[in-house]
């Protein structure tokens, strides 16, 4: 049996992914936790430049956190920076992309919700972008499609929808079966409206969906099939979440 005092506390490490400015210096972060999916926590002073809590309350630090359990809400008793991911946050396309990212991760990670795989698909992916030269769109790509799949709504990229076949090369992915389509005839025909797929991005696709996490980012891509391949995850991202991510909007006018 835990005494009271021990239950009212909660430890644990978290990225925070949110703040929201509240009362006349503190902050209301959202952090997102492997044991208990996303929590709201208070900061109380958090905005004051000198508060032992600023540093690692910050949005994007991996911290560790000690937290109080209040009657509405949990307050954070004290936070300990394990990693603050400085080249995100130095770098505003770098950032406009983590943004996006954290869109996609709220809407997937709920209240009380372990969400172990997609924090840590989350955390690699900012890992990828503060210091890896690996394209953002690459990154963005992997990260969309392999979220959706872990959250259930992976796309079937092992047979043709149609006929069941498995060929070599597939012909099209089709947004209405959530999947590829072979180059048989009536195959081309089952879906009008599917868009046409290269042999690169087929297997790309097949990669993100299936790749152990230590691979999932090992592979390079031209800029014609990236753009294919952004194309897609981008869509099926909207439409499997219905709702459209706007966050990437940005770096179209800068
Ligand atoms: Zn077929």
């Amino acid at each position: 049996m835990l005494r009271s005092s021990e239950m009212s506390f909660l430890k644990t490490e978290g990225i925070v992914v949110r703040e929201v400015s509240t009362g006349e210096a503190d902050k209301i972060i959202t952090i997102l936790t492997r044991g208990q999916g996303r929590i709201s926590a208070l900061v109380k002073g958090g905005r004051r430049p000198r508060s032992r809590l600023s540093a690692g309350s910050q949005v994007f630090c991996y911290s560790d956190f000690v937290l109080y359990r209040g009657r509405e809400l949990y307050s954070v008793n004290s936070c300990e920076v394990i990693e603050p991911f400085y080249g995100i946050r130095d770098d505003i396309a770098k950032l406009t992309y983590a943004a996006h990212f954290t869109d996609i991760v709220l809407e997937l990670i709920q209240e009380n919700q372990p969400a172990p795989k997609l924090l840590n698909l989350f955390l690699n992916s900012l890992h990828m972008l503060a210091r890896s030269s690996r394209e953002p769109d690459l990154i963005t790509c992997i990260f969309e499609l392999r979220a959706v799949s872990i959250a259930g709504f992976a796309p079937h990229v092992q047979a043709c929808m149609a006929c069941g076949a498995a060929p070599e090369k597939y012909y099209s992915f089709s947004f209405r079966d959530c999947g590829f389509l072979c180059d048989r005839p009536g195959c081309i025909r089952h879906d009008g409206a599917a868009l046409p797929l290269s042999v690169g991005a087929s297997r790309a696709i097949q990669h993100i969906v299936f790749a152990p996490v230590k691979e999932l980012f090992s592979f390079g891509l031209s800029r014609e099939v990236l753009d294919e391949v952004v194309r897609i995850t981008g869509r099926y991202l909207r439409e499997r979440l219905e709702r459209e991510f706007t966050k990437l909007d940005f770096l179209k006018n800068i």
